[in-house]
């Protein structure tokens, strides 16, 4: 199937991950020996920024990174994605850090240090226009909602779709007002069930419209729930597929839905496109190394 190549503008969150892998996590007080580390690119808004471009999007991402060794780092690795980066502030300071523990189960525990990514407090009228010359804009909850809010609110008044990512929903609540911004709403499990009160992803959908006009709940290896107030529920099974890490699951399922999407695809394709992006990434290690180029989903998914 062949794609076009939309305009996307990711606002969001960039950190150094430092990622390192044992055979089961260190509890409280417990010191454990690793079977490997490496360091990668991350934070919620570079990873769904890769994933896009690496999905065909045409990506810019706006941001904010240290004056330090790894905001350089950062950057380079950001246009070596061909993710554009002229809209990347560099700021006094560190860069956000991310400190992951992966198990043999590819489960993950994460400690992240927002360093620059806290720095923004609200976006420029250059960053706003950026946003609103795009086909669609993508956004989490890894900066200051003040940021989110502005992201949001810049695209909607310049008739750009919409895309948010609801994580941290915990140490982030969303209003109404931000939601009325949201055109879909991509939470996990975890985060419908915060947001909703509803443990099961059906009913969480469901109240989830009342806010939002669409919603995609991703469920891990259980796949992917979809509704919007047109159709019905639509449940997406993951591939069947060994998973090493599973950090960067749902950005690189973010990342690659939007594009399906603005790239003119039906929703049902669009979830398989994404669910197969995803599981491809899971089998490798770091959010956003082992994230597909559009060939490789492609073979996935045909
Ligand atoms: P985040 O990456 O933000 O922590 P998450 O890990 O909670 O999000 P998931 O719901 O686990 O996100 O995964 C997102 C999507 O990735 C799923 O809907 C599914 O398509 C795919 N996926 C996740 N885990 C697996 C797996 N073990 N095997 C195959 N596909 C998977």
């Amino acid at each position: 199937m062949s794609l076009g190549r939309p305009r996307i503008s990711v606002c969001g969150s960039i950190n150094m991950d430092h990622v390192s892998y044992v055979r089961v996590a260190p509890g409280a007080g417990e010191t454990v020996v690793g079977q490997g580390f490496h360091e990668s690119v991350g934070g919620k808004g570079a990873s769904q920024a890769v994933a896009a471009a690496r999905a065909g999007g045409s990506v810019e991402i706006i941001g904010a990174v240290g004056d330090d060794t790894y905001g350089l780092l950062l950057r380079s690795s950001l246009m070596d994605a061909a993710v554009g980066t002229s809209g990347l502030r560099s700021i006094a300071g560190r860069t956000g850090m991310a400190h992951i523990v992966v198990d043999d189960q590819g489960e993950n525990a994460v400690v992240v240090v927002p360093g620059a990514n806290a720095s923004m407090t609200g976006l420029t009228k250059v960053e706003e226009q950026r946003i609103a010359l795009s086909d669609v804009f993508l956004t989490q909850l890894e900066l200051p909602m003040t940021v989110v809010e502005a992201g949001l609110r810049a695209a909607r008044g310049a008739g750009v779709k919409t895309v948010l990512t609801p994580a941290p929903v915990l140490t982030a609540p969303l209003t109404q007002t931000v939601l009325d911004y949201v055109d879909v709403l991509v939470p996990n499990i975890h985060e419908a069930e915060v947001l909703t009160g509803e443990p099961y992803p059906l009913k969480a959908a469901h109240a989830l419209l009342d806010a939002v006009p669409e919603v995609v709940i991703t469920l891990g290896a259980d796949g992917c729930l979809h509704l919007d107030r047109e159709g019905l529920p639509l449940w997406i099974p993951a591939f069947n597929v060994a998973a090493k890490d599973t950090s960067g699951a749902r950005d690189t399922f973010v990342g690659a839905f939007t594009v399906a999407r603005m790239a003119g695809r039906s929703v049902v394709p669009a979830l398989r496109w994404a669910s197969a992006a995803a599981a491809i990434a899971v089998q490798g290690q770091g959010a956003t190394n082992a994230m597909p180029h559009r060939a490789e989903i492609d073979r996935l998914f045909a």
